[in-house]
């Protein structure tokens, strides 16, 4: 049995600065998470995506994000069940027994899940003989767009996704075709400006309304055939990604007995992100409140105010007083130090 004071469901951009945060305060974190690796979105689905509104970031990759957070972390040597979905859930005395798939059991006074989009699948399209041609020419992301250098690529979709995929891997691969059921896309404005370009410059071509309607292919898919209103087209391609989304399962937080919102798991955000159960918080994409914003730094905010309430779990009785950083330094778990800094300071006069 692994014992912690907190144990985080999900180690995306939430679940890890909950580690840091809640190091601050001196509780340790154990993180489980379904993905082999940690970071969630950012790792798993755009890696190699600039984001521009991280505070003092004016532009960092997604997985640089996820590196920096690892290294931030570091002091805090939280445990790690990776490859491993949390499913069941007990209760002993005033902790919670945390169970995953793989057996592992996880013991803490608190849970915080940040799970996201709870354990996602991507969406797929309804095709004869798709998984065929899964890892065979079709996938559902870009991991490394080197992999497309040179190639042909179908994309299939209308939002942020199909279009930043569309013109970055414009750029690298030999031909990129952008199909859409609908005229109109539903991506930022911005994005959809810039795909009018490239196909103005002759770099895309953009296909609407169209859908695909058979792949072919001996061993990988060669071939798509797709319907553009009453025509049927039949494009060659080495890679056709359709990107219609993420399908949220929320079944093993349902079964938990928390109250879901719309796929999302309610909580209380005038106090402290906590659950209909006490002791369990939903911060991240997972949780719903009025005016909630899916966005990093609403994870990272929800993490510091969840921390100082488990606090009180964690610690009974204990007094916990916030204290700037810049006056308490940082005392990692592992024995490493960084002292605050007694400059001057600059003050008004
Ligand atoms: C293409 C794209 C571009 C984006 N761009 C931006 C942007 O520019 N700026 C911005 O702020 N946001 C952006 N976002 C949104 C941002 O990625 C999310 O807000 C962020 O990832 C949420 O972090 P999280 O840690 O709450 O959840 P996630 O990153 O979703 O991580 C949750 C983790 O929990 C795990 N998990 C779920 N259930 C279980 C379980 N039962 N057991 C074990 N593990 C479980 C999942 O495997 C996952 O790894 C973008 C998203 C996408 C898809």
């Amino acid at each position: 049995m692994i014992d912690t004071d907190i144990a985080v469901i999900g180690a995306g951009p939430t679940g890890l600065f909950t580690v840091f945060e809640a190091g601050l305060l001196g509780m340790r974190c154990h993180l489980i998470d379904s993905l082999s690796k940690p970071g969630g979105q950012c790792s798993e689905i755009y890696p190699n995506k600039p984001i521009y509104d991280i505070p003092a970031y004016p532009e960092i990759k997604a997985g640089e994000l996820v590196d920096k957070l690892l290294e931030q972390i570091k002091p805090f040597s939280p445990g790690y069940s990776l490859g491993e979905t949390a499913e069941g859930l007990s209760k002993e005395d005033d902790k919670f027994i945390i169970t995953t798939d793989k057996k592992t059991k996880i013991s803490a006074k608190v849970i915080a899940i940040a799970g996201g989009l709870g354990n996602f699948e991507p969406r797929k399209p309804k095709l004869e003989n798709l998984e065929k041609y899964e890892d065979n020419g079709v996938q559902y992301g870009v991991l490394d767009p080197e992999k497309f250098r040179n190639k042909s690529v179908i994309i299939s979709g209308g939002g942020d996704s199909a279009l930043d995929w569309t013109i970055v891997l414009s750029e690298i691969a030999k031909k990129v075709t952008l199909i859409h059921r609908r005229n109109q896309f539903r991506g930022a404005v911005d994005s959809v400006n810039k795909i009018q370009k490239l196909k103005d410059k002759g770099i895309l071509e953009i296909l609407t309304p169209a859908v695909i309607s058979k792949l072919h292919g001996d061993k990988k898919l060669e071939n798509v055939e797709i319907k553009v209103e009453d025509k049927s087209l039949n494009l060659a391609t080495d890679y056709l990604i359709p990107l219609y989304g993420l399908v949220p399962k929320m079944d093993v937080f349902k079964s938990w007995g928390l109250e879901i919102d719309k796929n999302a798991i309610k909580v209380n955000n005038s106090l402290d992100y906590q659950t209909n159960k006490n002791g369990i918080y939903a911060i991240g994409d997972i949780n719903s409140y009025p005016g909630k914003l899916k966005l990093i730094l609403s994870g990272f905010h929800e993490a510091a105010i969840m921390c100082h309430s488990a606090f009180q779990i964690v610690n009974p009785g204990k007094k916990n007083v916030l204290k700037y950083t810049t006056v308490s330094g940082i005392s990692g778990f592992d024995g490493s130090k960084k002292e605050p800094k007694k400059t001057e300071i600059n003050s008004f006069k």
